[in-house]
């Protein structure tokens, strides 16, 4: 990969028995990407309920699809096309479809709630949108206002709404060939929606270079490990991905899904998360690659303990979105004997690539994100005045690297405050050691990562406030077992008032998703404390909720 991002060349590579011709004119686009799926034409590509289909049965439907959406959507290059619903594989055509005619794809995150979608589709001006029954519901109080043009992708009978179904506009235009949209690197790719720390979730902007970037960067860095031997034994199965993360996040579409049409991987879809669903899709489809959130790991690791299921196809667990305790990197070492366990650490606005651990050297330095993954990505860490630190010092984990995301989605503002000379400074707080590996040590963003799953502190004090009874709120993480962190809430309420967890609660139902609903309330009597700014003193909040659930 050259410094901007452009393809590297190579000549002839073998993966896993598959022979792949040179990449010397390896696209900048992932339109003509995306035609790497008809190398492995008839592999079989994905594995959901009780469907599977090939690498070319699924872009052919790709095909079709696209050409509905300019024959009968009169979609056009640089239109938005939301993607609201839960993993299949029409989620997956459906982005081939939207990228391969130069259109923008947004997947949305399948927990809002109908007032955040209202937000999200108003933000980005979808008009558009390729959806699944349960969110479709949620999508009808703003028909009125929004007369959204809706593509179903399951069973939505009966809903009073107009809506097309997938499978038709697939059957009506099946046989054609992707459409010829001229795509350039440069031409924007996706929004992909993230929660910073201010209120409302922000659409970081890609480019498709900047999403082939981290995709031919993880790839050199697969090649190069198979090269070297890795750590890991000769693959006794075919490669074969277990798709556990919502392909809403970056790391679900690009490591697990995107990642697998040039490799010719298989991925067997899991429409929501279950560990003993997980277990079984393992042993029954040959799973050799995981990758989830570490509380997914965890329950994985924990569940496959216990279970007598051959688990022995399994021969990579990778991980990301947030840290993994160090005791985990040792438990999956003896649980799982024949792999090898990774972490990476990316972020949504880096197209998730950023540091790599895994192997032996994870098992040495189980608490280090890792290394950056080769070619081109370089991290340092700044302090306040914008200067690199030396190593081992504390600072502002920074990334540069042409697969940064262009900034936010008309949000200049906090995209320059957060790009800035080339480097996108990620809130995340760190030190580089004297071999250059990263460790993540706290976080200046008010943000609180539960089980992977990045929440807004202020975005969920705002739907406290909007509680009546609520005189003052404060938002933050305590420690949790299994999620890592779970949202906490301190809350003051106005004179005369009487207000439950479980009514606060359920208030907020209505108004933000459900991993972002506080799972603990405390009620103090008296004024939040502040420091002497003004700002409530949060960090005190926390040690004392942290210490009474200790003891609890
Ligand atoms: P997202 O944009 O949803 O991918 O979230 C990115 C954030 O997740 C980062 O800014 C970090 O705070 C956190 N994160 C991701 N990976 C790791 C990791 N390996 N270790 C610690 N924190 C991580």
């Amino acid at each position: 990969l050259t410094q901007d991002g452009a393809p590297f060349a190579l000549s002839t590579v073998t993966i896993d028995g598959a022979e792949y011709r040179s990449f010397a004119s390896a696209p900048d686009n992932m339109a003509a990407y995306f035609r790497f799926m008809l190398n492995h034409a008839d592999k079989e590509f994905t594995v959901y309920r009780d469907n599977r289909m090939t690498f070319g049965e699924s872009y052919a439907q790709s095909a079709a699809l696209a050409r509905s959406l300019i024959d009968d959507f009169g979609v056009q290059p640089g239109d938005r096309v939301a993607i609201l619903s839960r993993n299949n594989p029409e989620w997956m055509m459906g982005f081939i479809a939207v990228l391969s005619i130069g259109a923008v794809a947004v997947p949305m995150n399948a927990w809002w709630t109908t007032e955040e979608l209202d937000y999200g589709l108003k933000d980005c001006g979808a008009k558009l949108v390729i959806v699944d029954r349960q969110r479709m519901e949620r999508l009808l109080p703003l028909q009125d206002e929004l007369q959204l043009k809706l593509i179903a992708v399951d069973d939505c009978d009966g809903l009073a709404v107009d809506f097309s179904k997938f499978k038709d506009l697939v059957a009506a235009h099946a046989g054609a060939e992707m459409p010829e949209v001229e795509v350039t690197g440069d031409d924007h790719a996706t929004i992909m929606y993230t929660s910073g720390s201010t209120g409302h979730p922000k659409g970081a902007l890609s480019s498709h270079r900047g999403m082939l970037s981290a995709l031919y960067s993880w790839m050199l860095l697969g090649l190069s490990a198979k090269q070297a031997g890795g750590d890991s034994e000769p693959a006794k199965f075919p490669a074969s991905g277990l798709l556990t993360i919502p392909l809403f996040h970056c790391t679900g579409s690009h490591t697990a899904f995107l990642l697998s049409l040039i490799v010719g991987r298989k991925l067997v879809i899991m429409h929501k998360w279950d560990v003993q669903e997980a277990l079984r899709m393992i042993e029954e489809e040959r799973v050799t690659w995981f990758t989830g959130v570490p509380t997914m790991s965890a329950e994985l690791q924990a569940a496959a303990a216990e279970s007598d299921r051959d688990l022995s196809s399994l021969a990579e667990i990778y991980g990301g979105g947030a840290a993994r305790p160090p005791a985990q990197v040792e438990k999956l070492a003896t649980t799982f004997k024949h792999s090898s366990a990774g972490i990476g650490y990316g972020l949504t606005e880096t197209n998730a690539l950023g540091t790599i651990n895994t192997g032996a050297v994870y098992r040495a330095r189980p608490g280090s994100a890792g290394r950056p993954v080769p070619a081109v990505t370089d991290i340092a860490i700044f302090d306040e005045n914008d200067q690199p630190v030396p190593a081992g010092e504390r600072g502002e984990v920074c990334i540069h690297s042409p697969a940064n995301c262009l900034g936010y989605w008309n949000k200049p503002e906090a995209s320059a405050e957060a790009f800035r000379d080339g480097w996108f400074h990620t809130g995340d707080v760190g030190y580089i050691d004297e071999e250059g590996f990263l460790f993540i040590v706290d976080r200046m963003k008010e943000i609180i990562i539960r089980g992977g799953e990045n929440i807004s502190c202020i975005e969920v004090e705002a739907g406290i406030y909007q509680h009546p009874a609520v005189s003052e709120a404060a938002v933050y993480g305590v420690p949790d077992e299994r999620l890592g962190e779970a949202v906490a809430a301190s809350v003051v309420l106005r004179e005369g008032q009487s207000l439950s967890a479980e009514e606060l609660q359920s208030f907020l139902k209505e108004h933000i998703a459900g991993f972002k609903i506080p799972a603990h309330v405390r009620f103090h009597e008296e004024a939040l404390p502040r420091i002497a700014t003004g700002k409530i003193f949060k960090r005190q909040l926390k040690a004392e909720l942290s210490e009474q659930l200790a003891a609890a």
